[in-house]
């Protein structure tokens, strides 16, 4: 049987909806699928940092999202109790980041996909990878109706999330895994301006983020520990309301403000797949999955999906055998998240932070300059490797006597 596509990419939010998009962008026969259909949420919050606005941007995708009035946001806040930083988290070109309901997102990527010229089968179910001499040749899976299809691709990109069924068939090497450090839940407030801030709230073993999304809500995610999860699930609803008490302005404020949802939020592990094999690749949390505290996974998914798409044209294009394509995108991807990985276990973990760090922490306050950095870290337009590199905390230590400014509104 001819191969009838020359990529299937399974799963169609933040990574293979731009993976297909990019390869059908590229001339390529593509063809997407999904369980789901859409528009339709995913268990997630959705801050997209400025670099991951940036792609949206270079996609044509941002002006989309605007249009469907998903407010900026131009400062982050850390809040410690005794003091707060705040500072600017992109670059001059993309100084914003957003969080845009996924419901919107994921569709307005799914649409891009597909006026690029990407076959969209929403509602089909992938049941099987087909294999033959150890190679991966294709799908079978089932539309909504329940016919049972067959697809033959060149290539079978992996964008199924965490329990991808790409992966499970192909069982690759998993490495710098880390168990389940935080449980994290969140739901949707109305009468909760932030104007314009991503509000984060540091306590001992508790923390808790804000951020502004669609239809004048306001999202709140909080977590504790892992090692709570169990007994905290007797009061889930009890523990998330109890965080508030541990900022009492931010409780006072929260007074005035309407829950509109439920609670939802589960437990992530940590994990890195080798992304590649015979006939088959890994995109977003498929191939590189991490606790949620440090906001990276849409960013890095459309990194990756950069990254895996161009990949995949340099093997049909013959420019690169497929092994050395993929390693290369495997080397990129690991090298540019090892250290917001081990950042964002660290701060998942919701240990104390080092004395050292406190130290830090205090030295920055008023500093706008460092305060910028920070927010940049934190938001990945920056690596924790330079932010935290000998030469910047010294420089800041250093500095900690300057005179105090006015928190930076981007
Ligand atoms: C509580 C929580 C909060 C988070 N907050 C943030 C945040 O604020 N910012 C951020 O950047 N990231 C956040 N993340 C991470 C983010 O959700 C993921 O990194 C991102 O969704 C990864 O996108 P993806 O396309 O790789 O996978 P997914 O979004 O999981 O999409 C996978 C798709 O594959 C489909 N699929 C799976 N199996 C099959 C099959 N067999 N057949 C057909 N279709 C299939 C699914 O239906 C799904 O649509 C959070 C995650 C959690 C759990």
């Amino acid at each position: 049987m001819a191969t009838s596509y020359d990529a299937i990419v399974i799963g169609a939010r933040c990574a293979g909806s731009p993976t297909a998009m990019l390869l059908a962008r590229k001339g390529y026969r593509v063809l997407l699928l999904d369980r789901a259909s859409f528009p339709s949420d995913t268990m997630s919050t959705h801050v997209v940092h400025p670099l991951a606005a940036a792609s949206l941007k270079r996609w044509g995708v941002l002006d989309r999202l605007l249009a469907t009035g998903c407010p900026p946001i131009d400062t982050y806040t850390f809040d410690f109790g005794p003091f707060t930083l705040a500072g600017a988290p992109g670059t001059a070109q993309s100084p914003v980041a957003y969080c845009p309901r996924r419901t919107i997102l994921d569709n307005l990527l799914l649409e891009a996909a597909a006026e690029a010229g990407a076959e969209v089968r929403e509602s089909f179910v992938v049941d099987k990878i087909s294999m033959e001499d150890g190679r991966v040749t294709g799908i079978e899976g089932h539309s909504k109706h329940g016919d049972a299809i067959r697809e033959r691709g060149g290539v079978i990109i992996g964008a199924d999330g965490r329990n991808s069924v790409v992966a499970e068939a192909v069982q690759p090497e998993k490495y710098n895994e880390r168990p389940p450090l935080l449980a994290p839940y969140y739901s949707y407030w109305s009468g909760l301006p932030t104007n314009g801030r991503f509000e984060n709230y540091i306590r001992p073993n508790r923390g808790f983020a804000v951020a502004p999304t669609h239809d004048g809500l306001t999202m709140i995610v909080g977590g504790w520990p892992y090692a709570e999860f169990s007994a905290n699930k007797q009061d889930l609803e009890g523990n998330y309301l109890r965080l508030f008490e541990l900022a009492p302005e931010f409780a006072q404020r929260l007074r005035g403000a309407t829950r509109e949802s439920r609670l939802v939020g589960a437990p992530t592990p940590n994990f890195f797949r080798k992304p590649y094999g015979p006939g088959w690749v890994l995109v977003g949390d498929a191939g590189y999955l991490k606790d949620p505290i440090t906001a990276q996974g849409i960013q890095d998914a459309f990194r990756d999906a950069e990254a895996c798409a161009r990949a995949v044209d340099e093997t049909l294009t013959g420019v690169q055998t497929f092994d050395a394509a993929m390693e290369a995108y495997r080397q990129a991807r690991d090298a540019g998240s090892v250290a917001m990985y081990d950042l964002t276990c660290q701060l998942a973990s919701m240990a104390p932070p080092p004395p050292e760090m406190q130290q830090l922490f205090a030295a920055m306050a008023g500093n706008q300059k460092a305060m910028n950095g920070f927010a940049q870290m934190n938001a990945g337009t920056i690596s924790p490797a330079d932010f935290l590199s000998p030469q910047n905390v010294g420089a800041i230590l250093g500095e900690s006597g300057a005179p105090t400014s006015g928190p930076s509104q981007g």
